[in-house]
């Protein structure tokens, strides 16, 4: 049982106690007992505690920053949505594959935004700037929102503050259950509220510290019975040996566990396993017994952004992955939509 995220450590950048959140975090952690540091920025963050590399990043992993967003312009964040929408950056869990591993490089500890207001407010500038056309933000591009969302609630607000605009639109993803305070929300079905799911060996292998599949299952249940708007990303697919077994007895599972209010209109998004050059290496650094293949002959080389280039499958693996996990979603979730395969 994965129990909801308490830091072990917790900084608070003194801009953010002008802030009613910035303030209540402060009282509430007191109150937890929890250490806790000033900082003036969370760049001053030097010298965590820990002996070497391995245990200051577990040590990392279990900070959590109390800052203000000073960057307000929003990235994009294709293909699943317009812009990716900054509450948060950094998780708790320790998956082996994590994206964030290379792009918080040597600061990976927690931060949570107190100035939601003003994250907020810019969401629906850009929200005016486009409509009527119906803008999507994406809030788990730089973390695992939910998972430190019952410290903070950020999410909930966010989630009810969209459900008021007209036409601007949540989603995020996650790896965890802990989902209770978020079934109350308001949502307005203006929020998607998207698992990570995987084959069970998948999740067991490569994502310590996050919930186990039935649990993530579980609260898909309850998200669906408080009438979200519901999805499923399966990434990373992976190819093991008996990976078709594993991934029918997923769809299986969530054929199993689903209520009925669930299916209408409910989402896949498919991604396959990918890694950089510099990802491996990090990966190598941080999870040095790790199984994950990264063995570049037997991938195909896809150009990337800002030039560096991805890992992918083989193009006949790509389809035969594709296909196969198309033939489960289509038996078991027949009125499904799969958004895409990337
Ligand atoms: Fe990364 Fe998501 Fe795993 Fe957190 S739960 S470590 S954000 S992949």
């Amino acid at each position: 049982m994965i129990k909801p995220f308490t830091p072990q450590l917790v900084y608070i950048e003194p801009g953010a106690l002008e802030y009613d959140l910035g303030r209540e975090l402060k009282e509430k952690f007191t109150k937890m007992g929890l250490e806790i540091k000033e900082t003036t920025s969370h760049n001053q963050i030097r010298n965590l505690p820990g002996k070497n590399d391995f245990q200051k990043y577990r040590i990392a992993k279990s900070t959590l920053v109390v800052g203000v967003r000073k960057t307000l312009t929003f990235d994009s964040s294709k293909p699943s949505a317009e812009y990716a929408i900054p509450l948060a950056t950094g998780c708790m869990g320790h998956c082996h594959y994590c994206y964030l591993q290379t792009t918080m490089g040597s600061k990976p500890y927690i931060r949570t935004y107190v100035n939601v207001n003003e994250i907020l407010a810019q969401a629906d500038k850009y929200t005016n700037a486009r409509a009527p056309e119906i803008t999507r933000f994406e809030a788990s591009c730089t973390s695992d929102i939910v998972g430190i969302d019952h410290l903070t609630h950020t999410l909930k607000r966010s989630i009810e503050h969209i459900g008021k605009t007209k036409y601007g639109r949540l989603r995020f993803v996650t790896k965890f259950h802990h989902v209770d305070h978020l079934l109350d929300a308001e949502h307005n079905n203006h929020t998607r509220f998207r698992f990570s799911v995987n084959a069970d060996y998948i999740i067991k292998q490569f994502e310590p510290g996050t919930s186990p599949l039935d649990q993530r299952l579980e609260a898909a249940a309850k998200v669906a019975e408080a009438g979200y708007p519901l999805g499923f990303i399966v990434a990373p697919i992976y190819l093991y040996s008996g990976w078709e077994d594993g991934y029918k007895v997923l769809f299986e599972k969530l054929h199993q566990k689903l209520p009925q209010t669930g299916r209408s209109g409910l989402t896949f998004e498919f991604i396959q396993h990918r890694f950089t050059k510099p990802a491996k290496k990090v990966i190598a650094k941080n999870y040095p017994m790790t199984k994950l293949e990264l063995n570049e002959e037997k991938r195909k080389y896809k150009w990337g952004r800002y030039g560096i280039g991805k890992y992918v499958y083989q193009t006949d693996e790509q389809e035969i992955m594709k296909n196969t996990l198309r033939s489960y979603m289509d038996k078991y979730f027949p009125n499904a939509e799969l958004e895409y395969f990337t």
